[in-house]
């Protein structure tokens, strides 16, 4: 494994598909090696373009537009960081030899599409997941809720994530109103939904899970500690590590991140989500990429979420190994608006073992995220404590 001079011939250069706050993390780790980076987003400024060598901006779903980009760029690796990507021109490339894509373009082409993750977990590999079924009318949802699922139950667009067009139905009458809402809420409009039972969890984790190159020169499988979170309607408000669990439940939660990781193959880190009730786990679902409640382990380890994603791409060892305990909260728009300003800063940093990121996007919306305050602590309430109120320092204004 040998890495190159940036911006020369020897350049080992990796392209980010999408260059938002967690994109930008994974390029100051690439950096910090000395690889050469192209950060590719839809918009302007992009958190991730203010930190690579090169800043693009493609609409990364026209197949065209994305295959010319990455010609001319010609990349050795190619590092999804969204969803919403023209997947077959990674496999295409893929294919040719011309770029790898991490982890591999099948494991994007898969998770993009919550019908082609959830009929692997639960039909090829059997793993336990809630009852579902999938529906392309009003009607196929009505005859999947009266058929097996009933209520309560989630209907969600396959081309969705972090919540967006998903909605909790309790009876018949909510069916019509989710119906809509989640076609207007998917990727792309009159897509077709998951109906989900409802999983009545103690508790949901993330567990990161690492595929890199051991001692051996093989992939190994490693886990970081699990992280426990809170989602306000479908997305991530806080999490902490570790996530207090039975080792049964560990145990049981660590075989189907090893099964799962170990089908969508390559090298990289997964996030991998999961519904916990006693000892009982169920699998949610998988991002093949660092996961947003994983940004408390800006704090919490040796290497983080997103230096052990850069290292097991590179084929370089990891150490998932826990130092701290802690937590992260999220930080807000609270407005919308272009070119804000954040004050408090200095007070949200005068509490100990405290840190805050603010990534600098260029436009705030209420509900966007605009940064992260991560904690350590004696034990996650108090680091959960402290993140909530460094979080709550920040104040974003109108400059
Ligand atoms: P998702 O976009 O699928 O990750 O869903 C966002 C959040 O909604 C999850 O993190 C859970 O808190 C909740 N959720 C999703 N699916 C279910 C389910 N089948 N049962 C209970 N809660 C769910």
């Amino acid at each position: 494994m040998k890495i190159g001079t940036p911006l020369s011939e020897s350049a080992t250069r990796v392209m980010l598909l999408g260059a938002g706050e967690l994109g930008k993390e994974v390029i100051i780790a690439l950096q910090r090696y000395g690889v050469e980076v192209i950060a590719v987003d839809r918009y302007e400024n992009a958190p991730g373009h203010q930190v690579a060598h090169k800043a693009v901006v493609v609409d990364m779903t026209d197949p065209k537009a994305l295959r010319s980009v990455i010609e001319k760029y010609s990349p050795h690796y190619i590092v999804p960081e969204i969803e919403a990507i023209a997947t077959d021109v990674l496999a295409v490339v893929d294919d040719e030899g011309v770029s790898t894509v991490i982890p591999t373009a099948k494991a994007v082409q898969l998770t993009m599409n919550r019908e082609g993750i959830r009929t692997l977990a639960a039909e090829e590999l059997g793993l336990p997941t809630s009852p579902y079924a999938f529906a392309s009318s009003l009607d196929e949802v009505r005859e999947a809720i009266t058929g097996d699922i009933g209520f309560p139950c989630l209907i969600k667009p396959v081309m969705s994530s972090s919540g967006k067009g998903q909605s909790l139905l309790k009876s018949e009458t909510d069916i019509d109103g989710a119906w809509s809402y989640a076609q207007e809420g998917g990727r792309v409009s009159g897509s077709r939904v998951i109906i989900e039972g409802f999983v009545d969890f103690d508790y949901e984790i993330t567990l990161l899970t690492v595929r890199s190159i051991g001692k051996g020169g093989e992939v190994e499988t490693s886990f970081c500690n699990p992280i426990g979170h809170r989602q306000e309607s479908g997305d991530y408000v806080e999490s902490w590590q570790p996530m207090a669990m039975s080792e049964q439940a560990l145990a049981n939660a660590q075989l189907i991140a090893e099964k799962v990781t170990t089908a969508l193959g390559g090298q990289g880190i997964f996030g991998v989500e999961l519904f916990v009730k006693d000892d009982d786990v169920w699998f949610s679902e998988v991002s093949p990429r660092p996961h947003d409640t994983g940004l408390v382990t800006l704090i919490t380890q040796k290497q983080n979420e997103f230096e052990l994603h850069a290292r097991a791409l590179l084929g370089l060892p990891v150490d998932t190994s826990q130092t701290l305990e802690g937590a992260s909260a999220v930080i807000y728009g609270g407005m919308d608006g272009k070119a804000i300003s954040y004050a408090g800063l200095a007070d949200a940093l005068m509490e100990s073992d405290t840190e805050i990121r603010l990534f600098g996007k260029p436009e705030a919306f209420e509900r966007r995220r605009m940064g992260v305050a991560v904690a350590s602590g004696d034990d996650t309430d108090l680091a959960r404590q402290k993140a909530a109120l460094a979080a709550s320092k920040i104040k974003p204004t109108l400059s």
